[in-house]
């Protein structure tokens, strides 16, 4: 087996560590880039890329955006437990992708950036080391990012398991094949318990799904057939299951000389599902954390620099945690929907949060101005 020494270990080539090893590759660290799986590959996700998760693309892959079937929506309509509460016209727009195009593109232009290609070969950390053993070859390096998703051996290994089951969320999805031109793109609060369903319409179908807090869903299966149901979808569709990181997110992302990014850090808003976009910016925000500990020369210094970066993100799940339970307790849940329903500015924050131009701290306050009472009764517990 030979040696290879480099600055940084990427572990995962999904957004987060395509965006980490392009991010300090560009920065001109020596980076290599491990998967297990050689792209092209799929990944179950509804490709809905946001506003906010196309800024930060648009910044770490120096293009607007990427070169690959896109369909784009800026019409919208919100449903919450089966009643409309109405649509967002002209809204900032959402694109939507196939996971299979799009990570094929990150992990091209991660490699065009200069990260060496290690993909498709599944490897053993050594943390002490810290090192990575692949077939054939040994890598080490002072620092390693893990943003091996939602499933995260590294995370197991480090903290004796990926997430927390009574936290963690599950979502289930079907892809509608046909064309997909005339369907609307809608978000269905609740047709999961603590959690919502989507129709995203891409280019050759539609991706289907429903997704919410495990621990509160016995029978997730039975939320996806009442949702294809609700749509006037037929049964019968292959169905694929992933665990989703709802803002369960670890407050130390990572331990030692090893940062965990995206999925594997818990980064997925609690309310939408959202996760490309967090895992595009904490990728980043892990590859800057290490050019800065390795160009002072002080590697052990790289997981509080990370750790000080997210806090913005971090205070945005936070918040975002606050305002489900908002929408899902069932004692405050008519006062949210009227109120959303009521309030045309209410919507149109809630779009622009989608588009990455406001944090849930807006929408919070908008949400206090607008019903005050029902505010106050969410702070004191319901
Ligand atoms: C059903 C569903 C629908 C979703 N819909 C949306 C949506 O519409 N919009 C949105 O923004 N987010 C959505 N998400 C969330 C989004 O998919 C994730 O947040 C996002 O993929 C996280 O990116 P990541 O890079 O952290 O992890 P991933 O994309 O999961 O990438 C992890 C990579 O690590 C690799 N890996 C794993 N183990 C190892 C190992 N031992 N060695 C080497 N490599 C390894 C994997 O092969 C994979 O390539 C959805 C999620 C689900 C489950």
């Amino acid at each position: 087996m030979t040696t290879q020494t480099v600055d940084l270990i990427v572990i995962g080539a999904g957004p987060s560590g395509a965006a980490c090893a392009r991010t300090a590759a560009k920065a001109g660290l020596a980076v290599a880039l491990v998967d297990k799986q050689r792209f092209p590959r799929d990944k179950l996700c509804g490709g809905g890329l946001t506003g906010r998760a196309v800024r930060h693309y648009a910044r770490i892959f120096d293009r607007a955006l990427p070169d690959i079937p896109l369909t784009c929506r800026d019409r919208f309509r919100f449903f919450a437990f089966g009643e409309d509460l109405g649509g967002g016209e002209k809204a900032p727009p959402i694109h939507l992708i196939m996971r299979r195009d799009f990570d094929a593109t990150l992990v091209a232009d991660a490699l065009s950036a200069g990260a060496g290609d290690f993909t498709g070969r599944t490897g053993r950390l050594d943390p002490a080391g810290p090192a990575v053993d692949l077939p054939g070859v040994r890598l080490t390096a002072p620092l390693i990012v893990a943003a091996d998703g939602v499933n995260s051996p590294i995370a197991r290994l480090l903290f004796g398991a990926a997430f927390d089951r009574e936290r963690i969320g599950f979502a289930l999805e079907v892809e509608q094949p046909g064309n997909a031109a005339d369907v609307p793109l809608r978000i269905d609060f609740g047709a999961a318990d603590w959690g919502y369903g989507w129709q995203f319409p891409k280019t050759g179908g539609t991706t289907v799904g429903v997704g919410g807090i495990m621990a509160r869903n016995a029978d997730m299966k039975a939320a996806l057939r009442g949702y294809l149901e609700s749509l006037g979808i037929a049964d019968g569709l292959p169905v694929k299951g992933q665990f989703l990181p709802f803002g369960d997110f670890r407050k130390t992302p990572g331990a030692g000389r090893i940062l965990l990014a995206g999925d594997a850090a818990g980064l997925v808003d609690p309310i939408t599902g959202e996760g490309i976009g967090h895992a595009l910016h904490s990728g980043e925000l892990a590859g800057l954390a290490v050019v800065r500990a390795l160009s002072s020369g002080q590697p052990d210094k790289a997981l509080a620099h990370y750790r000080q970066s997210l806090r913005p993100l971090h205070t945005g799940l936070r918040q975002a945690r606050v305002l489900r339970q908002l929408m899902f307790r069932e004692r405050l849940r008519p006062a949210f929907i009227s109120g959303f329903r009521r309030s045309r500015s209410l919507r149109r924050e809630y779009l622009r949060l989608l588009a990455g131009e406001t944090e849930y701290g807006e929408i919070m306050r908008a949400m206090a101005l607008r019903m005050p009472g029902f505010a106050w009764r969410a702070l004191r517990g319901g």
